[in-house]
């Protein structure tokens, strides 16, 4: 089956984001689990692992 999924996220600071309509570029993400991942908080325990800086950040 495929569905068309739509990804909103809202962190500018990477380049796949489109802020202004809260999206991701790609078709598809890599969600991991976070290094703190026995807290049970949602910063903690998952982030996007497809994540890259815009290039104007270090
Ligand atoms: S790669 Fe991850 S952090 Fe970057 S826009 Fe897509 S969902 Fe957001």
């Amino acid at each position: 089956m495929n569905k068309c999924q739509k990804i909103q996220c809202s962190v500018s600071s990477c380049m796949f984001n489109e802020f202004s309509e809260n999206l991701c570029n790609l078709d598809a993400i890599q969600v991991s689990a976070g290094a703190n991942s026995d807290s049970g908080a949602p910063y903690d325990e998952t982030l996007c692992a497809s994540y890259k800086p815009k290039k104007n950040k270090k």
